[in-house]
């Protein structure tokens, strides 16, 4: 039997509390924030991010956003809060 699509298009994740799972995907970094210590990029399952040398600085760069699954976990480690 074929799903039905419509149906499974409105299934949302639940948390463990019933709280709906909003993914949280980086919008960015703040290279002004930055300090370059590269817990994010230790951190992300996927390989989306690397510590590159911008402008004479190390800093976080997202080179493969595209993998990213919004699970946070850079936002979430970053101790200069520089994620947006
Ligand atoms: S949200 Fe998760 S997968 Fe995406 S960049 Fe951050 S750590 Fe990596
Ligand atoms: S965790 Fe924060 S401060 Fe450290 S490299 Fe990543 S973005 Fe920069």
């Amino acid at each position: 039997m074929k799903p039905n699509l419509r149906k499974v298009k409105r299934q949302v994740i639940l948390h463990q509390d019933g709280t709906p799972y909003v993914p949280q995907y980086p919008g960015g970094i703040n290279t002004l924030k930055c300090t370059g210590c590269g817990e994010c990029a230790e951190i992300c399952p996927q390989g989306c991010i690397e510590i590159q040398e911008v402008d004479g600085r190390n800093v976080a760069v997202l080179t493969k956003l595209e993998l990213c699954i919004g699970d946070g976990f850079c936002k979430i480690v970053c101790p200069e809060d520089a994620f947006l």
